[in-house]
C-alpha cells in the first residue's frame, strides 16, 4: 500500500477525514494569498497597448505557484475623462475583450481617474447622460458599487474609490463623505482576527507621489500635488491607528514604484503595466505588474515583475 493510500485508509478507519483536513488546515496556515496587482493598463487601440495588456495577463496566468486572483488597480483604459462616447466605448470594448480572452482568474477591479467619463469634456458636457462620471466604469467592470470589500482566508480586502471631482478644478485624491462613513462602519464590522489590505487607485501614502514630476520647485519644495496622493491621509492615518489589523495598502496611479512602511502598515505603489503610457519606461521604471503575497500572520511581500 502506498503511504498516501494508507493514510487515507487510516483516516477513513478513524471514522472521518481527520488526517487530510488537518494537513489541509496546516497547509493553509503556511500558504500566503498570492495575487497579481495589475494597475494602470491604459489600454487603447494600437498594437503596443493591445499586445502589452495581453502579454501582462498571459504572464500572470503562468506564474508558479499559481495565483489566487488578480486585482486591477484602475486606469484600465487610456482615458475617458475627455473622450467622446464612441472613443470611450471603443476603449472599454478592447479592455473587456482582451481580459476575457487572456485571463481565467477572478478579477477585482478598482476605478481610476481615467476610467471616469466626461468630467473634463469642455463643450456639451454629458452631465445628464446616465453613464456620466463613474457609472460607465461601474457597469463595464461589473462592480456592485464604486467601493466594496471582499474576504479571502484570514485577509479582508477593502477596495476604495479614491478619485473625486475637485470644485476648484481637476480631480482630487480623497474619500467622499458617504464612502468615509462606509469605511468606518466596515472597519468596525471586520473581526479583529482578520488582517486588512486596502486597495486604492491613488496612493493613500507614497513617496513617489512627490517624485512624479521629477523636479524640485523653484522655492526648494518637493511637492505632493492633490491629485497624486490621498489628501485625506491625516484623517485616514488616525482611523488606521485604531485598527492594528490593517497591514497593507496597495495603489497605482503614479507609474513609479515604491514601498513605504509607516506606523506598522506597508504601503506599496505598484508602477504601471503601461509604463510610460505605452512609450517604454517611465523615469526609471519599465512596464511591470506586482505579485503580492499576504501571509497568514499579517506580513506581506511585494515583488515587481517585468513581463515584457
Ligand atoms: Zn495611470
Amino acid at each position: 500500500m502506498k503511504r498516501k493510500t494508507f493514510l487515507q485508509a487510516t483516516a477513513t478507519a478513524l471514522g472521518g477525514s481527520l488526517l487530510p483536513s488537518l494537513s489541509f488546515a496546516e497547509e493553509n496556515r503556511k500558504r500566503p494569498i498570492r495575487f497579481a496587482h495589475l494597475t494602470d493598463i491604459h489600454v487603447k487601440p494600437g498594437i503596443v497597448p493591445e499586445s502589452g495588456m495581453a502579454k501582462a495577463l498571459q504572464h500572470a496566468q503562468q506564474m508558479k505557484p499559481g495565483l489566487d486572483f488578480i486585482i486591477n488597480g484602475g486606469d484600465s483604459i487610456m482615458d475617458a475623462l475627455e473622450a467622446d462616447k464612441t472613443k470611450t466605448q471603443t476603449q472599454w470594448d478592447l479592455f473587456k475583450n482582451i481580459l476575457q480572452k487572456e485571463n481565467s482568474l477572478p478579477v477585482y477591479h478598482t476605478i481610476g481617474n481615467h476610467d471616469i467619463w466626461g468630467w473634463f469634456i469642455k463643450q456639451n458636457k454629458p452631465e445628464n447622460d446616465r453613464l456620466y462620471g463613474k457609472q460607465w466604469a461601474v457597469e463595464m467592470l461589473e462592480l456592485k458599487n464604486r467601493f466594496y470589500s471582499f474576504t479571502k482566508n484570514n485577509w479582508h480586502f477593502i477596495v476604495l474609490d479614491s478619485v473625486q471631482l475637485n470644485p476648484a478644478g481637476g480631480y482630487i485624491g480623497k474619500l467622499d463623505v458617504e464612502q468615509l462613513d462606509w469605511l468606518l462602519q466596515e472597519l468596525k464590522n471586520i473581526p479583529a482576527d482578520k488582517f486588512i489590505c486596502i486597495v486604492s487607485h491613488i496612493p493613500v501614502l507614497s513617496i513617489c507621489s512627490g517624485l512624479f514630476f521629477d523636479k524640485t520647485e523653484a522655492n526648494g519644495d518637493l511637492l505632493i500635488k492633490r491629485n497624486l496622493m490621498h489628501t485625506d491621509f491625516i484623517t485616514l492615518k488616525k482611523i488606521f491607528t485604531k485598527y492594528p489589523n490593517i497591514k497593507a495598502c496597495i495603489s497605482g496611479h503614479i507609474h513609479l514604484q515604491d514601498e513605504v512602511e509607516y506606523l506598522g502598515i506597508k504601503y506599496y505603489c505598484n508602477g504601471a503595466v503601461s509604463g510610460n503610457w505605452w512609450g517604454g519606461a517611465f523615469q526609471e521604471f519599465e512596464p511591470a505588474y506586482a505579485i503580492v503575497e499576504l501571509y497568514p500572520d499579517g506580513t506581506s511581500k511585494r515583488t515587481m515583475i517585468k513581463y515584457q
